[in-house]
């Protein structure tokens, strides 16, 4: 079910029990603005997850409400995971979801990350 991207932070959403170590994820990457982990259902060969450690709903919220340390960070943090996955040569692709309209399942700010192989149509055509 896509979330309010409007609602106030939820403790107990599954990302945040990720990072306080209480349910398990295969981490790619951590460093003290962001961890990165791979998604439990990929959608490409190679499929990541990059979430800032604050407490942020969605990419509004964090554009809105983060420090420039925080935004800073995460940001590299992103760029770090795709060098580190080889990803830079052959090309990948970011995606954010907010909102109903994006399909943001997840009350928790995360950059998708996808590639391995080539990622075909930007977006689901009209129909
Ligand atoms: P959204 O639709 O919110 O942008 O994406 C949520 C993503 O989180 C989905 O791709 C989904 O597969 C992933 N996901 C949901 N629950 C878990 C989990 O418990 N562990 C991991 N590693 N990924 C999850």
């Amino acid at each position: 079910m896509p979330i309010d991207a409007t609602q106030p932070y939820d403790d107990n959403n599954i990302f945040a029990k990720i990072l306080r170590g209480e349910i398990p994820s295969n981490k790619v990457y951590e460093d003290d603005w962001a961890y990165a982990f791979e998604d439990i259902n990929p959608q490409a060969e190679i499929h990541i997850l990059v979430v800032p450690k604050g407490r942020y709903v969605s990419w509004d919220d964090f554009s809105a409400a983060a420090s420039d340390a925080e935004i800073g960070g995460f940001v590299r943090a992103v760029g770090e995971v795709a060098r580190m996955k080889g990803l830079v040569e052959p090309g990948y692709r970011m995606m954010a979801n907010v909102g109903a309209h994006g399909g943001q399942e997840v009350p928790h700010l995360h950059v998708h990350i996808f590639g391995g192989q080539p990622l075909g149509p930007m977006i689901a055509r009209r129909g």
